[in-house]
């Protein structure tokens, strides 16, 4: 049956607090309690310390709706965007946790439960894959739950296998793959053609089993402790009956916001998923206190800015058009995250000032950038030009990358890295691309804003 990105979110939370879970609100995109992690880009990212035992709380199941960014850091998705059905910077993983109390059993059982009871997927179009060496997990798909053999896929990779870090918690996973049929490119999990969009991950179950000390060895962990991820937007994807996640309700309005103040005619440009895209992450990353800046979390979302900026310049946009999204998109999805409504307007200003900023730039960098292409030999965008293209005109790396994809080429990561080094041994010039948003929004008089005390912002350059 059809289902709305919102149904199926609230189906999520309910069957599971049926089973005993307490529901917890999604934690803010800055980790609270990890300053190593860039974003917050799993559920389990605010039950960390609980699963480590360093912190209790009233309830050993819990379940969430968490919103996660993956740009930049360890899981980087950014390169994605525009390329798969199913990566996006923002989304949302819905999860549930036993801290300590139920296991791999009544995981499996709950995750087969909601997917073909509730909301009644085709058992026959399920694949799952275990960790290699995991007869339990194996034995329990199999004999308990009654998936046939071939359905069952051994895995020897890290993909099957969590750890936290290089000691601690760690375990084998079981991941449930959804087949949306051979006419999309593709193969099972373990093929070669893993990478292709016909066999699409939905959830991963992640059995905390271990303890690993310093010297690899790995002892049960006195409690076990379960950590379960599914992407909502994949899950509606399947209940809507499309195969791009960006075919969902929720990013169809997007897609059709954008073209609207782009100007963009054909609704299948790949340009208008990305922007699509990049206006959650950026919007909810402001509504969480990051500003955009040179360095650190700042500097990912200026970073998403300017692509978005970038492929919004591709479709036709004249002006800043970027921040007249935030309205759409608390259309969809404000009565979710009410605090979207709440900071629309602060969102559409940082947004705006930092549209503004780059516009001024970013056609003189392009028709750098086109000419030196020109005159290129190869297909590798030498260092140099990729720097003054990033300190000259405000282009990071990655989006002269983006730019370079487009044309099956790629770019001198090396020879960048060595040219920014050569120069920040040089001379800090700082500010020379960074609006200062305190002055700015000051001299605006924005009075409705009270959260720059929890910003930190920074004004240095990388
Ligand atoms: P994939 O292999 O497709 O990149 P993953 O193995 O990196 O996914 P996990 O880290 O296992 O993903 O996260 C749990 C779930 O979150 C995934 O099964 C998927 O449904 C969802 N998910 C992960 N990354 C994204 C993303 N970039 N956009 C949307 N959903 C995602
Ligand atoms: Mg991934
Ligand atoms: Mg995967
Ligand atoms: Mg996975």
């Amino acid at each position: 049956q059809h289902m709305t990105t919102a149904q199926i979110r609230q189906s999520f939370l309910d069957f599971f607090a049926k089973q005993h879970h307490q529901v917890v609100p999604s934690s803010s995109l800055v980790p609270g309690n990890d300053a190593t992690l860039l974003f917050t880009n799993a559920g389990m990212v605010q039950f960390k310390d609980v699963f480590l035992g360093a912190e209790k709380r009233p309830y050993n199941r819990a379940t969430s709706s968490q919103r996660c960014v993956r740009a930049g850091g360890k899981h980087n998705d950014l390169e994605n965007v525009g390329y798969t059905a199913r990566h996006h910077t923002f989304f949302e993983m819905l999860g549930n946790f036993s801290f300590g109390d139920y296991f791999k059993q009544d995981a499996i059982k709950f995750a087969w439960s909601f997917l073909t009871d509730v909301i009644k997927l085709p058992k026959e179009k399920l694949l799952v894959t275990v960790y290699h060496t995991d007869e339990e997990a194996y034995d329990i798909w199999a004999n308990q739950v009654g998936v046939p053999a071939e359905r069952i896929i051994r895995i020897d990779t890290s993909d099957n296998f969590w750890s936290m870090g290089d000691t601690g918690p760690c375990g084998p996973c079981s991941e449930i793959f959804f087949d949306h049929g051979e006419h999309i490119w593709g193969g099972p999990p373990g093929s070669p053609e893993e990478d292709g969009d016909r066999f699409i991950e939905i959830w991963n179950l992640v059995f905390m089993q271990y303890n690993r000390h310093a010297d690899g060895t790995m002892e049960p962990l006195p409690n076990q402790s379960v950590d379960t991820g599914m992407g909502l937007e994949r899950i509606s994807a399947i209940m809507q009956g499309v195969h791009s996640n960006y075919e969902i309700d929720l990013f169809q309005a997007l897609i059709k916001a954008t073209a609207a103040v782009t100007g963009a005619q054909d609704l299948e440009d790949k340009s208008l998923r990305v922007v699509a895209d990049h206006i959650r992450s950026c919007a909810f990353l402001i509504a969480d206190g990051v500003m955009p800046s040179n360095e650190g979390r700042g500097y990912v979302l200026r970073r998403i800015i300017r692509r978005a900026v970038r492929h919004g310049n591709k479709l036709g946009a004249q002006g800043a058009f970027f921040h007249k999204l935030v309205g759409a998109l608390a259309e969809q999805m404000g009565e979710a995250y009410p605090e979207l409504i709440k900071q629309q307007a602060i969102i559409e200003k940082v947004l705006r000032i930092e549209e503004e900023q780059f516009g001024k730039t970013l056609d003189r960098g392009l028709a750098i950038l086109e000419e030196n292409l020109a005159g290129l030999e190869g297909d590798v965008i030498p260092g140099d030009l990729v720097f003054k293209l990033y300190d000259t005109y405000g282009f990071p790396a990655d989006l002269t990358a983006d730019v370079a994809r487009e044309r099956f080429m790629t770019i001198d990561e090396r020879g960048f890295k060595a040219a920014m080094e050569a120069q920040r041994k040089q001379a800090q010039q700082a500010g020379k691309f960074g609006a200062d948003y305190n002055e700015q929004l000051k001299s605006e008089k924005v009075t409705d804003f009270k959260g720059y005390d929890a910003i930190q912002y920074s004004g240095t350059v990388v």
